[in-house]
């Protein structure tokens, strides 16, 4: 497939491409914010990553790739990137770990995104600076992986939320997520001054702190319900049916990395 979309929110644009236009969770988009580039879409889809990096720097400067965390989607062209480009690579260090090895995807991912070379990264600073003078904090958020940043500048009021957003409504959890820590982590981001949010799956969302508040309440809502239910006496399948329907073929395909009882379980742990 060639490019979905591009978008342009005053000095970040970006690309969207994807294997597959199957919904937002089978595209990416790759930001650029002044000499800056906010992760970097899957491997499948370098060719036209390139183009777009390649259209971007003979008008700007290029000086910094950053990763939000490991996946493959976002960490995907990294070592392209590194290499084609000459630019260094920066995540916080628990990311640094995940990303310097190969490591085993479903195959369903595989069949999306393709497997991400393994890259060397820079340990990111809180209060990273880029050479034209971009101000970016960088914000553990912890939850969606243990290795996830957002980046945060202050000045425009701008978050790249890594995948901390992709839907205010979750309806499957992925075996390596951690509830409590996610809505910890949408309590931090919501605690800054911010409007515009920049979601790889989404898209430019100019409300963006309302957005990623509808998710915080969809999640502690949801929770409530699910603790209801099981003070009635009902068991987490009959929770899971009742509320999200039975397992079905996403859940299938992901080899059971996706599941609707995952949710579930994680609603019953999450503190009220
Ligand atoms: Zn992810």
């Amino acid at each position: 497939m060639s490019i979905i979309e591009r978008v342009n929110h005053g000095l970040v644009s970006g690309i969207r491409v994807g294997r597959f236009n199957k919904g937002i969770n089978t595209t990416f988009i790759v930001y650029t914010y002044k000499d800056i580039i906010i992760d970097t879409g899957p491997i499948n889809q370098w060719k036209y990553v390139c183009a777009f990096i390649n259209e971007y720097v003979n008008k700007h400067e290029i000086n910094h790739l950053l990763l939000t965390h490991h996946h493959e989607d976002h960490s995907g062209n990294a070592q392209n990137i590194f290499s084609t480009y000459k630019i260094p690579v920066y995540s916080n260090s628990i990311c640094q770990q995940m990303v310097k090895q190969e490591y085993n995807i479903p195959i369903i991912q595989k069949i999306i995104w393709g497997t991400a070379k393994p890259v060397i990264t820079e340990t990111i600073t809180d209060n990273f600076e880029s050479k034209q003078g971009a101000k970016l904090r960088m914000l553990e958020t912890p939850g969606h992986t243990d290795d996830m940043s957002c980046f945060y500048d202050e000045q425009n009021g701008f978050l790249f939320t890594g995948d901390l957003y992709i839907a205010s409504k979750v309806r499957y959890f992925h075996k390596e997520e951690d509830l409590t820590k996610q809505v910890q982590s949408l309590n931090k981001v919501l605690s800054l001054d911010f409007e515009t949010a920049f979601c790889p799956h989404r898209g430019i969302m100019k409300n963006g702190k309302k957005d990623l508040t509808k998710k915080r309440d969809f999640i502690i809502s949801f929770a409530e319900q699910v603790k209801a239910l099981a003070k009635q006496g009902m068991s987490t399948k009959q929770i899971c049916k009742q509320l999200l329907g039975r397992e079905d073929l996403f859940t299938l395909l992901s080899s059971f990395t996706f599941t609707k009882k995952g949710l579930i379980e994680a609603c019953l742990k999450l503190p009220t």
